[in-house]
Formats: C-alpha cells, structure tokens, sequence
C-alpha cells in the first residue's frame, strides 16, 4: 500500500511515525512545500534565542530511520480523490491509495464583517 502524507509539520511527523510503529510494509511518501526537513515551529524560540537544536529536528536520518520517503519542496495544487491522484506544482502527479491531509491551518478572523458582542471594532 502507498501512502501520501501532505504536510511535514508534527501532524504529518507525528502520523508517519504511528504508522510506521505498526506497519512496516506499506511505501510511505511524505511531501512538504517547505524546503526543509521536517522542524518543530514551537521549538524555533528556543533555537534562535538560544541555539538549541534539542527539539528542533529530528535530524537528517528521520526519512531513513521511518522509512519514509521524504520530498521536500512538493507544492500540491489539487487532489483527485476519485482517481486518487495529486497534481503537484512541478507538473506531475502522484497516486496513493491512502491520503492524508496534515497541511496546517491559517488563522481567519473575519470580525469586521460578524456581528460580534465582544469587538472592539464598530460592526455595521
Ligand atoms: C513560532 C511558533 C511557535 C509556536 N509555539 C507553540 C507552542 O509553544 N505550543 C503549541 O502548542 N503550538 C505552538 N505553535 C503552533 C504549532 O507550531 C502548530 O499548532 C503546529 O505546527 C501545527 O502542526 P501541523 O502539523 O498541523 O501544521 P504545520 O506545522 O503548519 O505544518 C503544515 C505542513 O503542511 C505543509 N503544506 C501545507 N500546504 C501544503 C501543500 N499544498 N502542499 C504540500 N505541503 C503543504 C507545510 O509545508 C508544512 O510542512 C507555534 C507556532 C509557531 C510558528
């Protein structure tokens, strides 16, 4: 079985690594549009305050030690869940038979536009 995980955030880290710990047949490809290894965001203060790599990483061996087959620097434009297929930004596709979405979220706080008893902007 291949499995495709978008995201390479502690979500996408912390998956790979549950499925690892009971299947170590399935193929397991994980892409992340960042150009990096997968880091831990919480622990980017300590790094650059402090110097502390401690809980930055997992380290270069994370994609040999999972046996995950790491891609970094992969943008996903559209997902095909019929066809179970991905089209990514580089032109090519990619199948799967399982997906999984670990890409994060961006904060959106629409309180101009709601009726919203606690703002302090004047809603309309
Ligand atoms: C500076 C900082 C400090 C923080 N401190 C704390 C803390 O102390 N405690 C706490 O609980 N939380 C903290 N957070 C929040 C925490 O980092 C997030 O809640 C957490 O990273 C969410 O993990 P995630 O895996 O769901 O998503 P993310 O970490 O956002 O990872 C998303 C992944 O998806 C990839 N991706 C997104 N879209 C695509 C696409 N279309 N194609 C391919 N890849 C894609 C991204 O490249 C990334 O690898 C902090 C965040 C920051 C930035």
């Amino acid at each position: 079985m291949k499995i495709v995980i978008i995201g390479a955030g502690p979500a996408g880290v912390s998956v790979a690594e549950t499925i690892r710990t009971y299947d170590h047949a399935s193929k397991i490809v994980m892409l992340s549009s960042e150009p990096y290894l997968p880091y831990s965001p919480p622990a980017m203060a300590d790094h650059f305050i402090n110097g502390s790599n401690l809980h930055l990483w997992r380290g270069k061996d994370w994609p040999k030690q999972t046996g995950v087959s790491y891609r970094k620097g992969v943008i996903v434009r559209h997902i095909q869940p019929d066809a179970h297929r991905l089209q990514l930004d580089n032109g090519k596709t990619m199948k799967y038979d399982r997906l999984v979405i670990a890409t994060g979220s961006r904060l959106y706080a629409p309180v101009e536009d709601q009726k919203c008893p606690a703002c302090t902007i004047s809603n309309p």
